[in-house]
Formats: C-alpha cells, sequence, structure tokens
C-alpha cells in the first residue's frame, strides 16, 4: 500500500490560493505553455485578485468556469482542504465538521460536501477500466427502516427502506446503484451494464438471479443465505458483505442518517474511497483530476 498524503504534505503543495488555481488551470488546460483561447505560446500570467490568467495577447483564461469552485465565494484553499479531508478520512465527512474545519456556514459546508461527492460519483465511473470481470459478487442490501429482507423481497417498501445493488470484483472496483425494486426489470440491466458477460457471478439464491443470469451468458454460482449456507468454496458475498457494514456504519457514525434521494452519492463517495484503497497517496490527485471532467452541477 503506497504511504498516506499527510496534511502536512497537502498544505506544502497547496499553501495559498494562488497554488490551488495553478492546479485548476492544469488540470484543464495542461502545463498551459500556450493560450487555450488564441494558442499563442508563452507562460499564461496571473490577474491579480482575480481567478484568472491572461496570455500575451491579452485573452483572459477563467480556469474556475464551469467547474464546482465557479461562482463560489468559499476560498480554493479550503475547497481543497475539504477534498483532502474526504480522500483523508475513512468515514468521510460531515456537513457538521466541515463547517467547524473550514469555519463557514452549515449551508456552504453542506454544499461543498456534496459537490464533493459529485466528483467522486464520476471518477467512480470512470475508475473502472471498462466493466467488472473475472468474479464479480452481487447482492443488494437494504439501508433505513424496518422491514426484514425477505418482506421487501416479496412485497417491496417503498417509503422506509432504500434498496442498493452492489456489485464488486474480486480484489477490484466495486459498484453500487440505488435501485427502486429487487425486481429483475431493475437488478438485471445494471448487472449487464456493469459486468462483463462470461463473467463468473456469486450472489445469494434471489430467484431473478438464479433465473436470468446464466441465461444471460454469466457463470452462476450461489449460496443459500435463507439456509444459513454462507460460503462454499469461492462461492460467497462477503466482499460486498465487508462494503455493506462499512458503508451502514459511516453513514451512521458520520452523518447520523442519509435521506434516500440522497443515497447514491454516499454510494459513490464511499466506492470512490474503496477503489482506491490501493494508493492512498494518490487519491486527492485522483480526485482533483475529476475536476476537469465534471460539469458544475448548480447547488441544491
Ligand atoms: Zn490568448
Amino acid at each position: 500500500m503506497a504511504d498516506k498524503y499527510t496534511r502536512k504534505q497537502f498544505q506544502a503543495q497547496y499553501p495559498d490560493d494562488a497554488a490551488c488555481l495553478l492546479a485548476i488551470l492544469e488540470r484543464r488546460y495542461g502545463n498551459a505553455e500556450a493560450c487555450p483561447k488564441c494558442g499563442i505560446v508563452g507562460k499564461l500570467t496571473r490577474i491579480e485578485g482575480r481567478r484568472a490568467f491572461a496570455c500575451k495577447e491579452g485573452c483572459h483564461i477563467y480556469p474556475c468556469a464551469g467547474t464546482i469552485f465557479d461562482h463560489s465565494p468559499t476560498p480554493l484553499t479550503d475547497w481543497f482542504y475539504a477534498m483532502y479531508l474526504m480522500t483523508a478520512t475513512r468515514n468521510g465527512v460531515s456537513a457538521k465538521e466541515l463547517q467547524r474545519q473550514l469555519g463557514v456556514t452549515y449551508k456552504c459546508a453542506w454544499r461543498i460536501g456534496h459537490q464533493l461527492r459529485i466528483l467522486m460519483n464520476a471518477r467512480a465511473k470512470a475508475q473502472q477500466d471498462g466493466p467488472l470481470s473475472g468474479h464479480v459478487e452481487v447482492d443488494e442490501t437494504f439501508i433505513g427502516g424496518r422491514k426484514s429482507r425477505t418482506q421487501i423481497r416479496r412485497h417491496g417498501d417503498k417509503h422506509s427502506k432504500a434498496i442498493v445493488l452492489g456489485m464488486v470484483e474480486r480484489c477490484g472496483n466495486f459498484v453500487g446503484k440505488v435501485v427502486k425494486s429487487t425486481g429483475k426489470m431493475r437488478l438485471i440491466p445494471e448487472v449487464m451494464e456493469n459486468v462483463a458477460i462470461g463473467s463468473r457471478i456469486s450472489s445469494d439464491e434471489w430467484n431473478v438471479y438464479k433465473r436470468f443470469l446464466p441465461s444471460l451468458g454469466y457463470k452462476h454460482s450461489y449460496v443459500t443465505h435463507s439456509a444459513g449456507e454462507y460460503v462454499r468454496g469461492d462461492v460467497h458475498t462477503n466482499t460486498l458483505e465487508g462494503f455493506w457494514s462499512h458503508l451502514k456504519r459511516g453513514i451512521r457514525s458520520t452523518h447520523v442518517s442519509v435521506s434516500k434521494q440522497h443515497l447514491q452519492k454516499y454510494v459513490d463517495e464511499f466506492a470512490f474511497r474503496f477503489n482506491n484503497r490501493d494508493q492512498p497517496a494518490d487519491m486527492f490527485r485522483r480526485l482533483l483530476a475529476q475536476v476537469s471532467k465534471v460539469p458544475h452541477v448548480a447547488a441544491e
């Protein structure tokens, strides 16, 4: 496992707004040896007091335009520190904690947290080198509410529990989707979109998986959870169980609870950290790289 990216290293690399702005410029336009507008070669110079650079011909370049930093009165150093905290902690950061660390209003902290989760979402998706393949575990989990798993699978539960479908490649990436039900119309298209045909899939005995996965070209095996069978050889869903318990513990400890409406963002946030678990030192850089790819999303 790569070394940690320490707070000291972070602060040495991004000591002020100028350093942050330059990093954003480089993410968007490479080394900026030429003006992205008119193409004239030569270093861009910073326009003092504005989040802008100028070329020799007088073009103005606004690196933050169209990114999550656009129109934000929050200093870039605060945004970057929030990004650092998001990647440096195992369970994420609550709005309350961001508020305390950055000295901003709760509303502002909440917005920053959600904007960063949007970056993590895009990263989680882009990071898959193609669909999951090899040996993939597939299972759903239920978050919130009180009904049992069997009750929900049979009768549904529109009001209290949210359902998340998880797919994880053994020793590889995780993809999680909030779904409306555990019916085949909800589960199977997600599996087909995220798991390469021909892969091995391990799941539990849920009928939808047993009936449809083999005929779609997956090599399907299952354990019978209802009969107390959790492992048979290498057939199990223990990697997913581990992810779910971390996600649930994380949400409980950091956010107390999460509304259904926002659950997908938290799933993506945890997926981002899980999928980058082998390169903790690289996680910040990868999140920063997302800045140039993600269109600005308006505050909610
Ligand atoms: Zn120019």
